[in-house]
């Protein structure tokens, strides 16, 4: 039977990508999106993916989201923590809101997801968490303590998990992009984004599929030797 794939943020951008040639690969896939109805509703007639609306911020919301996912697909064998959002101010400018919104998404989404999901992927013996990390993690931005720290923190996080979920059979890894030309990135103004690609060597954005492409790796039969690992894919702007 065909293994079923939860892709949080999988409705947009770089989790679209992935929720896309996942289900290429083979999997049921659904995808968690948080709010932008009219971008779910296109790519679920785009594509046939089902889509279901939680914060991954919200504990509470995860586990019934993931219960309803699981009662309409079985049990989750692959989780990608994609969600993730910016709000970028430089450090003295940073309100505690902001803080709080990109480590409550970006880093307690990855334990809300993975926390109700890790008892049955440890009794069935076989799991794939692949959380989508990024190149400010691995390298600090300015403008961007608060993104950096949770991305950071994705890390470790992995890292952990990895040595924990390995007897039983589940992989824990981490994919650092660098940057991608979606919706994200496409905010920054144009000067800037040219000075960022100016700092890329390979000389462009990265796609999105680049990105799913080390996910469906991650996730296969083929992978189960990779656990604790961190992926970097960046056109070689940060090379560690
Ligand atoms: P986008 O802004 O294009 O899409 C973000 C997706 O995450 C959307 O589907 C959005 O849902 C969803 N999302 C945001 N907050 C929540 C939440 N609280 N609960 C559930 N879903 C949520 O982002 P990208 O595709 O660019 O980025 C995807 C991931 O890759 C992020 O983790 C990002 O940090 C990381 N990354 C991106 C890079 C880039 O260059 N683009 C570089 C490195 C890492 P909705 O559609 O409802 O808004």
């Amino acid at each position: 039977m065909a293994r079923t794939a939860l892709v949080t943020g999988g409705s947009r951008g770089i989790g679209a990508a992935i929720s896309v040639a996942l289900k290429n690969a083979g999997y049921q896939v659904a995808a968690n999106y948080a709010g932008n109805d009219e971008a779910a509703q296109k790519f679920t007639a785009e594509t046939g993916i089902k889509t279901y609306k939680w914060s991954v911020a919200d504990y509470d919301a995860c586990v019934a989201g993931i219960g309803q996912v699981e009662a309409d697909l079985g049990p989750v064998d692959v989780l990608v923590n994609n969600a993730g959002i910016t709000r970028d101010a430089m450090f003295h400018r940073m309100t505690l809101q902001q803080w709080r919104d990109v480590i409550d998404t970006n880093l307690n989404g990855a334990f809300n997801m993975t926390h109700p999901l890790w008892s049955g992927m440890r009794d069935r013996k076989f799991g794939r968490i692949i959380t989508i990390s990024s190149i400010n993690g691995q390298k600090g931005q300015m403008g961007q303590a608060n993104y950096s720290a949770s991305k950071a923190g994705d890390i470790g996080f992995t890292k952990a998990l990895a040595q924990e979920g390995a007897r039983a059979g589940i992989t824990v890894n981490v994919i650092c992009p660098g940057y991608i030309g979606t919706d994200m990135v496409m905010a920054v103004p144009e000067k800037v984004r040219e000075s960022i690609v100016a700092q890329i060597p390979v000389g462009r954005l990265g796609e999105p599929d680049e990105i799913a492409r080390c996910v469906v790796f991650l996730a296969s039969d083929e992978a189960g030797f990779i656990t604790g690992s961190t992926l970097t894919a960046n056109g070689g702007q940060y090379i560690v």
